[in-house]
C-alpha cells in the first residue's frame, strides 16, 4: 500500500493560501452580489410606491394603498395575492367596493355571500370560490381580534415577526404570504418594525435568480420531500445567511429581476439585467 509521505511545511502552507483564497474571493464575489441587491431594494424603497401591479392613477391603487383609512383593503389583498397575477388581487378591494357601496369595515363585516360573489366574479380570480371564503373569514379575524382595525396587525413596537406571524393566522396565508406582506410593510410603506425581521418570501422567480446569481447551489433530487419543497428550505436560510438583519431584503430584487429578465422559459437578457457586470449566470448557457 502506497503511504503517501507527509507534507513539508511550505508545501502545506502554499495548499492553504491557495484554499483560503479561492474561498476568499468567492466570499467577495458573493458580497458583491449581496450588497448589489440590497443597493436595488432600497432604490425601490426610497420610491415607497406602495403596492405594485397596478396603475398609480386608478381608484383601485388608490385604495390598497390607503393603509390609514383602510388597512383591512391590504390584507384582503394579500389574502388573494396567489395563483393570479399581481393586479386581479390588488385590484379585487376595489371591486369588492364597487359591489358593496362603500369600503367601510362596518359595511363589510355585515356583506351578504351574494355581494361577495359578484365582486370575485368579476374579477376574473381563478380561486373565486376559496376567495369567497377566505375574504369573509378575514374580516371576522380583524373584527373579531383587532377591533376592526386591521393597522393593528402591525401595531407599532411589533417585531416583522410577530407581525408576519399574525398574517399567518389569517385562513389561506402560508409563509410566503405572511412574509410577502410583511416585507412589502416595511419596503413600501415605510413601516418601522423591531428585529427579528421577516424571512425572504420563496417563489419560483426567488429561486432561480438565487441560483443563477451564484447564491445558492441547485439541487438535483430529494427522495423525502419535494426537491422544490426542500430548495425553498434551503433559501430561507441562504438568506439568513446573507442578510441576516433583513433576509427578506433579499426578496423584492431577486423577485423583480427575475420577472423583468432572468426569464425561465425565454433566454436571460443579462444585457439590461442590473447584476449583468458581475453575475455568474450559473446554469446559464
Ligand atoms: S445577469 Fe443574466 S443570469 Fe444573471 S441574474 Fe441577470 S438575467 Fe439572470
Amino acid at each position: 500500500m502506497f503511504i503517501r509521505p507527509p507534507l513539508k511545511t511550505g508545501a502545506r502552507n502554499r495548499i492553504l493560501v491557495s484554499v483560503t483564497s479561492e474561498l476568499t474571493s468567492a466570499d467577495s464575489q458573493i458580497d458583491r452580489v449581496v450588497s448589489r441587491l440590497r443597493r436595488f431594494g432600497q432604490d425601490s424603497r426610497d420610491r415607497k410606491g406602495g403596492v405594485s401591479g397596478l396603475d398609480p392613477r386608478s381608484a383601485a391603487y388608490a385604495l390598497v394603498n390607503d393603509l390609514n383609512r383602510f388597512p383591512h383593503a391590504f390584507v384582503l389583498g394579500c389574502i388573494a395575492d396567489r395563483q393570479v397575477k399581481a393586479d386581479v388581487a390588488w385590484r379585487l378591494p376595489h371591486l369588492i367596493r364597487e359591489e358593496a357601496g362603500d369600503f367601510e369595515f362596518k359595511t363589510l363585516v355585515e356583506l351578504p355571500e351574494s355581494v361577495w360573489s359578484a365582486a370575485l366574479k368579476r374579477s376574473g380570480h381563478r380561486l373565486a370560490t376559496m376567495m369567497g371564503g377566505l375574504l369573509p373569514a378575514a374580516i371576522q379575524l380583524i373584527a373579531n381580534r383587532y377591533g376592526g382595525d386591521a393597522k393593528r396587525v402591525w401595531a407599532a413596537g411589533s417585531s416583522g415577526a410577530a407581525v408576519a406571524r399574525r398574517f399567518l393566522a389569517f385562513d389561506g396565508v402560508g409563509p410566503k404570504i405572511s412574509n410577502m406582506a410583511v416585507n412589502i410593510l416595511i419596503r413600501n410603506f415605510g413601516v418601522s418594525l423591531a428585529p427579528p425581521m421577516p424571512d425572504i418570501a420563496v417563489d419560483t422567480h426567488v429561486r432561480r435568480v438565487f441560483v443563477r446569481l451564484g447564491l445558492l447551489r441547485p439541487l438535483d433530487h430529494s427522495r423525502l420531500r419535494s426537491t422544490r419543497a426542500k430548495q425553498k428550505l434551503r433559501l430561507q436560510l441562504r438568506a439568513r445567511e446573507l442578510s441576516p438583519d433583513w433576509p427578506g431584503e433579499l426578496d423584492w430584487p431577486t423577485y423583480h429581476i427575475g420577472r423583468k429578465w432572468c426569464h425561465a422559459r425565454l433566454a436571460p437578457n443579462c444585457r439590461e439585467c442590473r447584476m449583468g457586470d458581475i453575475c455568474p449566470r450559473i446554469g446559464v448557457s
